[in-house]
């Protein structure tokens, strides 16, 4: 193909100026420390009142909180019906911040208990909400957060026509985002305090040359099932980023960083 001469002489004398003073190029330019290891804090359900601190919280330290909510109203799950859930008005303010919302089901049905077709018609419907009432959603860029991380080989197999991935129950700790990833797995710990649990995964993340750490939480305080305290997630996050080796990203966002 000829190019025009402009556009030849333009890239012969950039590369030319590359040569002779590498820094225009941006090869002297210090590279950022590597990461080697992801560590996602995936926080599910919705409730009203800690998924706004939660995103408070990564907010003040400029990071993105991975929130996944369900779709339609109150599931019949004792440890949700007790703590009011947000709705959309609060989603599409907290994605507009810079936060990640992603579903967890139509009403948190068990999908695993499920007959195929009526569980694959549940997730048709919580997306189906999702595109209507969360602003720019895009179900190519989305993880669908199974509820009670029970998901079944048949529904594994079929999620990734639907959604970029999902996340269903299985170790903690994953390998580093591959292109065309499309499963993570997680682990959470209740019903009581979640803290030592992820201490615990932490440590074992770190003692890895790599790899990417996906531990589901719920809520704050006293809200949800196995919740952690807002002064730990706070302290939690503060330690990790005095770590270079760290990266704090949403499921979604680690993929489509890494996994390319
Ligand atoms: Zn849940």
């Amino acid at each position: 193909m000829m190019l025009p001469r402009r556009t030849f002489l333009k890239i012969a004398s950039a590369s030319a100026a590359s040569l002779v003073f590498p820094m225009l190029s941006g090869a002297a330019e210090a590279a950022p420390p590597k990461k080697t290891h992801l560590v996602t804090l995936s926080f599910d359900d919705g409730f009203r009142k800690s998924f706004a601190r939660i995103a408070e919280i990564f907010e003040k330290r400029r990071l993105s909180a991975c929130l996944n909510i369900v779709a339609a109203g109150l599931p019949e799950d004792a440890y949700i019906k007790n703590s009011p859930l947000g709705d959309f008005t609060l989603w599409n303010e907290l994605k507009q911040r810079g936060h990640e919302i992603m579903p967890h089901g139509y009403r948190h049905e068990n999908l695993a208990r499920l007959p195929l077709d009526q569980a694959q018609d549940l997730v048709r419907r919580c997306l189906g909400v999702f595109a209507e009432k969360l602003g720019g959603f895009d179900p190519k860029q989305a993880v669908f957060n199974f509820p009670y991380n029970a998901s079944t080989p048949e529904l594994e197999r079929w999620l990734p026509t639907q959604v970029r991935a999902f996340r269903t129950g299985g170790g903690a700790i994953n390998p580093w985002p591959r292109s065309g990833q499309a499963k993570l797995t997680c682990v959470s710990s209740g019903p009581g305090n979640c803290e030592a649990a992820i201490d615990r995964e932490l440590a074992r993340l770190l003692a890895r040359p790599s790899g990417w750490l996906v531990f589901n939480t719920h809520g704050l305080d006293e809200e949800g099932w196995g919740p952690i305290r807002a002064s730990y997630l706070e302290a939690l996050l503060d330690r990790l980023l005095a770590r270079e080796s760290v990266e704090i990203l949403p499921a979604g966002r680690a993929l489509a960083k890494y996994a390319v």
